[in-house]
């Protein structure tokens, strides 16, 4: 009787597991996602690659909640899950992209094996980063932001443990008054003036630090001013994505990057593209190339419109605009913020067709964290085409044709 009433609950026992076993090798979950429209609309997903049947763990992707070891788990607080979902599901569908692209076009091919999965991914974040201490923990806070941060180097302190490549997607926070990184990119877009004076007291210590990271000469500042400096630039290599509205001060912004898709897509790019385009610099070329592969990965020539209730106060990037090139769009701290050369990639992909992917990437192998519009994307572009066109006559003419359009 003991023996079969034993029996009896071991095999229930058994059961159990084997149905939690089954619904963990397909979760399903609802997040938001692109409709045709390019509207964002809820929609019940599957998550692939995963490892863990508890947590949001997989093979790519490891979804750690905030500074913590704390992998976010299924049955977790309802608002994590919700962005750990988002967040997993969205970076699956960017790497498979890249996946994609990296088998037809060698210049990625390389790029991709330097990626070391699984990747550290943060959500609902609100500490800066320190290039020093992994996390700043003096009491400041930090919202509204996502960023992607390099692997620790020399400048870790040695009692802090090493880190690898990592994905920041911080908590959202409705901001009456624009957090520094705001009113920063507001100031540099209220005129000509006002950049003038901002850009001397601010940008000769950014050039300053990136060149120190470029050279890989030691910083002679304290440990904090230096990750200060550091966690600004990284930042900026953020809120770029996004510009800020005309109307910045009266309003009240937030965002909520975790549930952009386009924003995840994203801070991918920077991270396949690192090994070229390094993390320090937030130039228009080491922006612009993340937003077109964003393009790629969601086909909107519009991103980060129609957030929803995910971001509010902020204009999309825009693969459309005909801007003319001016020297703002090279050397301000402008740079990274506009959309400059998004549409100029978008352009050239269109003018040359078929062949357009290899050209655009097949041209990072010519470019890095230094490299400017004027010279140094068009040598690059020129340079790609002998290298991967079929016809690099037609290709240069039609490259020189988009360069003239837009004033370059
Ligand atoms: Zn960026």
């Amino acid at each position: 009787m003991r023996h079969t009433l034993f029996g009896t609950k071991f095999l229930a026992a058994f059961a159990t597991a084997l149905i939690s076993i089954a619904s963990a090798s397909a979760q399903t979950f609802t997040v938001p996602v692109r409709n045709e429209k390019g509207r964002l609309t809820e929609e019940k997903i599957e998550l692939t690659d995963l490892t863990s049947s508890v947590a949001f763990e997989g093979t790519h992707f490891k979804i750690l909640e905030k500074d913590t070891d704390r992998v976010v788990r299924f049955d977790g607080d309802p608002n994590l899950v919700r962005h750990a979902a988002t967040v997993y599901y969205h970076l699956e569908k960017a790497r498979a992209t890249f996946d994609d692209l990296s088998q037809k076009i060698p210049a990625l091919q390389a790029l991709a094996t330097q990626i070391a999965y699984p990747v550290t991914i943060r959500i609902e974040m609100d500490l800066p980063y320190s290039d020093v201490s992994h996390f700043v923990r003096d009491g400041s806070k930090q919202y509204n932001n996502s960023l992607t941060i390099p692997a620790s180097d020399m400048m870790k302190a040695t009692d802090v443990p090493a880190w690898g490549n990592e994905i920041w997607f911080y908590a959202s926070k409705k901001e009456k008054i624009p957090s520094f990184t705001q009113q920063l990119t507001a100031v540099l877009n209220q005129g000509h003036f006002k950049k003038a004076i901002l850009q001397q007291l601010l940008y000769p210590e950014i050039v300053k630090i990136g060149a120190t990271l470029s050279y890989g000469i030691k910083p002679v500042w304290s440990n904090h001013l230096v990750s200060l400096g550091t966690s600004i630039l990284i930042s900026e290599v953020v809120i770029p994505f996004l510009a800020v509205l005309a109307k910045p001060f009266s309003a009240t912004q937030y965002i909520d990057t975790a549930m952009i898709p386009e924003v995840v897509y994203h801070e991918f790019a920077h991270l396949v593209f690192e090994g070229q385009l390094g993390l320090f610099r937030p130039t228009s070329i080491v922006e612009g190339y993340p937003n077109y592969f964003a393009y790629q990965v969601s086909g909107l020539t519009r991103l980060a419109q129609k957030t929803k209730k995910a971001a509010k106060g902020y204009l999309p990037k825009n693969a459309k605009s005909k801007a003319k090139f001016s020297f703002d769009q090279d050397r301000s701290l402008m740079a990274a913020t506009g959309s400059f050369v998004f549409s100029l990639l978008y352009q050239l992909q269109e003018s040359f067709g078929e062949e357009g992917n290899q050209i655009i990437y097949g041209a990072l192998a010519y470019l890095d964290r230094s490299s400017e519009i004027q010279l140094d994307f068009e040598r690059a572009i020129i340079q790609s085409i002998q290298d991967n066109s079929q016809k690099p006559m037609v290709q240069i003419l039609k490259a020189h044709e988009v360069f003239q359009t837009r004033g370059l």
